[in-house]
This record gives structure tokens, sequence and C-alpha cells, in this order.
């Protein structure tokens, strides 16, 4: 396994200074981003782009998310340590990564087979440990529900229904919606009554989420 030395550690430190230029203020993302060794995501082909603000190809099709988009929706999640967070679309295992430095408890699910089985290897290996699932992310995790927070990391045409319903009252729901080229972040705040308040933010694009037909 490829190591984390002086010179990643020195490329990461401008890469979290670039991110709070571009407007990111939680600190605590940045610090937990300024934690994960992002090159051990990458193929190693990539690993000298691994500290630019650029998504990447992991295989099966997919990306690993920009670095900005990453802390855009970790900040939009407003996570506290111990919270319960569900993440659709583990890709690389890049994003789970950063929520577990900020001491939050992940349960990430994967619809690709592929993948899954490829981030399953990789991550305790550099010892990270989310719970990690294969299947379909619309549907959530009925039995491990309810979560804090909920973050769906490819592109959503609709909100999934039976995800706000694993959401806890007081709970937050951050969301890509939109057609494939490009979508609104979107949070959805579930009150104490467990009415939805939605608020839209900047536009961005990522892969589509995948239905139930997928190619594994
Ligand atoms: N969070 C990832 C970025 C993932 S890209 C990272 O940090 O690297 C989006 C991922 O969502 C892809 O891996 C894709 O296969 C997965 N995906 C798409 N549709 C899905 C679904 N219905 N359920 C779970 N995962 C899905």
């Amino acid at each position: 396994m490829e190591q984390d030395n002086y010179r990643h550690k020195g490329l990461r430190k401008r890469l979290i200074d670039s991110l709070r230029e571009k407007g990111i203020k939680d600190e605590n993302v940045l610090r937990a981003m300024n934690k994960v060794p992002r090159h051990l995501f990458l193929d190693s082909s990539f690993l000298e782009f691994a500290y630019q603000d650029k998504a990447f190809p992991i295989g099966s099709g997919q990306t690993i998310s920009q670095p900005y988009t990453v802390a855009y929706q970790s900040e939009l999640l407003q996570v506290k340590p111990e919270e319960k967070i569900l993440e659709i679309g583990t890709g690389s295992g890049y994003q789970s990564c950063v929520l577990l430095e900020m001491g939050a408890k992940v349960y990430t699910i994967e619809r690709q087979k592929h993948l899954y089985e490829k981030t399953k290897a990789l991550l305790p290996q550099i010892r990270y440990f989310p719970k990690m699932f294969y299947g379909d992310g619309y549907k959530g995790l009925p039995a491990f529900a309810p979560f804090d927070k909920i973050i769906i990391t490819a592109a959503a045409a609709d909100i999934p229904k039976p995800l706000l319903d694993q959401l806890k009252p007081g709970g937050i729901l951050v969301v890509p919606v939109g057609p494939p080229d490009l979508q609104v972040m979107v949070t959805l705040h579930k009150n104490k009554e467990g009415e939805i308040v939605r608020t839209a933010h900047d536009t961005f694009r990522f892969v589509p989420m995948l239905g139930n037909k997928a190619k594994d």
C-alpha cells in the first residue's frame, strides 16, 4: 500500500487552503479533508492529480467527486460527532472517510457490485471502517433507520421517498436533484413535527443515480 508521505501532506494542505478560498467555512469539514489521503483512492496512474480540485474516473464508468463538491455536501450536512449518517453511492469511499473523520457513524450503499467489492477491500487497509452495503440506495436501509443525516452522491431525478421516511425528525438530507446534465443541490430539513423544509443551493454535475436495472 502506497504511503502518505510529506509531499502528499503538503499538497493536501494546499488543496484545503484552496477550498477555504472557494468559500468552504466549516472547519470540521476542512480538518477532516486534511486528514484523508485522497491519493490512496485513485488508480496509481492518477496519483499526481489526487490533490487537484477535480473529479476523477474510478472505474465502472464512475467518478470520485471533486473535493469542492465533497466539502460542499459535507458542510450542508452539519455533521456532529456520533451522528448516524447514510450515504447513497459509496463509489471510491472517499466521502465516507471524510464523514468518519468528522466522528460520524457511516452507513454507505453502492449499486455496482464491482465498485462495492473494490472499495470494501480498500478501506480497511487504510483503516477506515464504514458499514458497507451492496444494493439500491433508492430504498435506503430500513433495517438500520432512522438516520440523523442522509447524503446522496449521485444525481437524483426526484427525491427518494423511502429515504425521507428514514430521516429522523430534526435530520437533514442533502441531494443533487435534476436531469443528468445539471443538478441543483437541495437540502431537506425534517422538523420536529415531521414537516419537510426544502432549500436550494448551487448547481453541480453528478453521475446519474442508477435504478433497479443497473448492470453489475
Ligand atoms: N461518494 C463517492 C462518489 C460516487 S459517484 C465518492 O466519494 O467517491 C456516485 C456513485 O453512486 C457511483 O459509484 C454509482 O455507482 C453509485 N450509485 C448510482 N446509483 C446508485 C443507487 N441507486 N444506489 C447506490 N449507489 C448508486
